[in-house]
C-alpha cells in the first residue's frame, strides 16, 4: 500500500455535482482532487437526449454534457483521477479516505457527490434475469430487444423516458404502473401516448418476472391487478425497471446523519453535512428536485462553502504546525 497523500479538499463522485463542486474549487484556487470512482458522468451517462440542461436550444445527449463538465473541470484545473472510494473515516482529522486501488488519502474537506443508484423491484425472477432480460437501463441494454416486446415498470420520468427510447427499437413495449396516472412532466406523457406501439397497463403491478433457463432468458411476467388481485400473465423478451433511484450514500452511513430515506442531510439552505467540513451535494442530498441542473447549482454551493470552510480552519492549522 503507498504512502497516504493528503489534500485539501476531495470531491468523491462525477456527476453534474462533483463536476461543478470541481470547477468552482479549482477556480477558487483550492486545488480539488476528485475521485471519479467506476463510472464517472452518473446517471446522465445513460440518458439520450437532455431538453431541460439551460444553454441549449436543442436537445443534448447526456454523455457529451457530462464529457463537456470534465474538460471544464480539468482546463480550470481540477485533478481528476479514477479512484474508486471504498472508505471514508470522518471522526477523525484530517478525514481518511480509502480507495479500491490500496492508495489511502487524507483530507480537510470532502465533498460527497455520490448520486443515487437505480431502485430494484426485489421480487422473484429479477435478480436471476438481470442481465438476461432484465435490465435499469434502456440506452444501455435496449440495442438487444430490436423487434421484441418489453415491459418497462414505473411512471416516472424515467419510466416514460425509458418507454420512449425502446418504442424506437422493440416492437411493442408496455408501460406496467401501479397507479392510474403518471408522475412524469405531461410534456413526456403526451409523447408516449401519441406512440402506436405503446400500451400501458394502469393499476398493475409485477408479481413474477418468468423466463426459461436454457438459455437463461425472460419469457414475460405475471401482473396482478393492484385492487382486484386478479393476476395475469402477459409474454415479453426484456424487463426494464424504472422505479426511481436510491441515494449513494453507503460511505457515510452511521458517520453523517442521514434522513429516514437514506438521503444526507444537509443543514437548511446549505450543503453542510453533519460533520464539520463535509458538504454533500446533488442526489446523494436531494430527495426533492433530483434534477442535473439542481445537483450543478449544489455543487457549486457546496465548493462555496467548502471554499470559506478551509479558509476559516487555515490560522488554527498554522498554529497547529
Ligand atoms: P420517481 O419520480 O421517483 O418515479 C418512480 C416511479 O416508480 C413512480 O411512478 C412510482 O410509482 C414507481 N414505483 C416506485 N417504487 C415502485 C415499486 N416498488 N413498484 C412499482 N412501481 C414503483 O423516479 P424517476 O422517474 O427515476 O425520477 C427521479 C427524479 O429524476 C425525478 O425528480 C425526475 O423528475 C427526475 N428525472 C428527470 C428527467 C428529466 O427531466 N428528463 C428524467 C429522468 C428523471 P408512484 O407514482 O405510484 O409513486
Amino acid at each position: 500500500m503507498s504512502a497516504s497523500v493528503h489534500e485539501r479538499l476531495v470531491i468523491i463522485g462525477a456527476g453534474p455535482a462533483g463536476y461543478t463542486a470541481a470547477i468552482y474549487a479549482a477556480r477558487a484556487m483550492v486545488n480539488p482532487l476528485m475521485l471519479s470512482g467506476f463510472e464517472p458522468g452518473g446517471q446522465l451517462m445513460i440518458t439520450t437526449d437532455v431538453e431541460n440542461y439551460p444553454g441549449f436550444a436543442e436537445p443534448i445527449q447526456g454523455p457529451w454534457l457530462m464529457e463537456q463538465m470534465r474538460l471544464q473541470a480539468e482546463h480550470v484545473g481540477a485533478r481528476i483521477e479514477s479512484e474508486y472510494v471504498t472508505a471514508l473515516e470522518l471522526r477523525q482529522r484530517p478525514f481518511r479516505i480509502r480507495c479500491d486501488s490500496g492508495r489511502t488519502l487524507t483530507a480537510d474537506a470532502i465533498i460527497l457527490a455520490t448520486g443515487a443508484k437505480a431502485k430494484w423491484l426485489d421480487l422473484p425472477g429479477e435478480a436471476r434475469f438481470k442481465g438476461f432480460g432484465v435490465s435499469a437501463c434502456a440506452t444501455c441494454d435496449g440495442f438487444f430487444f430490436r423487434g421484441k416486446t418489453v415491459i418497462v415498470v414505473g411512471g416516472g420520468n424515467s419510466a416514460v423516458e425509458e418507454a420512449l427510447y425502446l418504442s424506437n427499437i422493440a416492437k411493442e413495449v408496455v408501460v406496467v404502473h401501479r397507479r392510474d396516472s403518471f408522475r412524469a412532466e405531461k410534456i413526456l406523457c403526451e409523447r408516449l401516448f401519441a406512440r402506436p406501439n405503446v400500451t400501458v397497463r394502469w393499476n398493475a403491478v409485477i408479481d413474477e418476472i418468468l423466463g426459461h433457463e436454457n438459455p437463461l432468458g425472460v419469457t414475460g411476467a405475471r401482473l396482478r391487478d393492484a385492487r382486484t388481485g386478479a393476476l395475469t400473465t402477459i409474454d415479453a423478451d426484456g424487463v426494464f425497471v424504472a422505479i426511481g433511484h436510491a441515494p449513494a450514500s453507503e460511505l457515510v452511513a452511521g458517520q453523517l446523519a442521514l434522513k429516514p430515506n437514506g438521503y444526507v442531510e444537509t443543514k437548511p439552505g446549505s450543503t453542510a453535512a453533519s460533520v464539520e467540513g463535509v458538504f454533500a451535494a446533488g442526489d446523494v442530498a436531494d430527495d426533492v428536485f433530483r434534477q442535473a441542473v439542481t445537483a450543478a447549482g449544489l455543487g457549486c454551493m457546496a465548493a462555496l462553502e467548502a471554499e470559506r470552510w478551509l479558509a476559516l480552519q487555515a490560522p488554527a492549522r498554522a498554529a497547529a504546525e
